[in-house]
């Protein structure tokens, strides 16, 4: 038979059935949807006031392939040329025993604040990998940043952008209210650094035994991740209170201790 008269056929036999049933009747009971705020992710873990709480998430790499190149003439004269990374997408944080990691006790620290100042913390630059940290500045100093370990992080605080000094007040405040650091004075007293340590127009350092503060103000330590007009604290992890030893930057942890996908 040709598909037409098949068709046809289909048709003529074709016929609708009602489907009846009393009004009252009910397969299924509905019930009336109650509202449920939403449960946090894991990784959430609660806000601080109206602020997400920070974790390791908000350190990753700023870096983007959208970024032009940059073209910088190095001392003979030579055009280099830095392309930046493509940023969480293409790598890792840094990785301890197999888990990206970032110093807790930065975490703890912008916590802290937030919980204080009920003011959000803007991280303007957390982990970069080697080729961002190269991308946002290429002075030599920077070759050995702690940024590249999990172990910097740049910050100012919305609605405080202009008082920095209270941030450093809190820094100081939280080594003094932490039950772990009471009566260890290496942790409680902070210290100034000299200023023939650091360039003299920069704001000297402070630091006690595991962190260390340095405020660029307004004109100071401006670099591609700190494109803001805001002065600016950047904290640096000195001393590492699980493994007990110093912190410092080394090729192996920056280079290779990420997973690139
Ligand atoms: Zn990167």
């Amino acid at each position: 038979m040709e598909e037409a008269e098949q068709e046809k056929l289909r048709a003529l036999n074709h016929q609708g059935e009602y489907i009846i049933r009393q009004a009252s009747e009910k397969r299924v009971v509905l019930i009336t949807p109650e509202y449920r705020s939403r449960a946090l992710y894991p990784w959430e873990g609660g806000l601080i006031g109206d602020h997400s709480r920070i974790s390791k998430d908000f350190f990753r790499c700023k870096g983007s392939i959208l970024n032009p190149y940059l073209v910088v003439n190095d001392k003979a004269g030579q055009k280099n040329h830095f392309h930046d990374c493509g940023g969480r997408d293409k790598h890792s944080l840094p990785l301890r025993n197999g888990k990206e990691f970032v110093y807790p006790v930065l975490i703890d620290l912008l916590n802290y604040i937030q919980g204080k100042t009920g003011k959000k913390v803007i991280i303007t630059s957390g982990h970069r990998c080697p080729q961002h940290n190269s991308y946002v500045d290429q002075s030599i100093v920077n070759q050995s940043s702690k940024h590249m370990v999990g172990a910097a992080v740049d910050f100012y605080v919305q609605g405080l952008e202009q008082r920095p000094e209270i941030v450093i007040d809190l820094i100081r405040q939280y080594y003094k209210e932490n039950p772990f650091y009471q009566g260890k004075k290496e942790f409680e007293q902070f210290l100034t650094m000299q200023k023939s340590d650091t360039s003299p127009t920069i704001t000297p350092l402070i630091y006690n035994r595991e962190v260390s503060i340095r405020l660029y103000k307004k004109n100071e330590g401006r670099n591609f991740d700190n494109r803001h007009n805001y002065p600016y604290l950047t904290l640096m992890v000195r001393y590492d209170r699980d493994e007990k030893k110093g912190v410092v930057y080394t090729w192996h942890d920056a280079e290779r201790n990420i997973l690139r996908y």
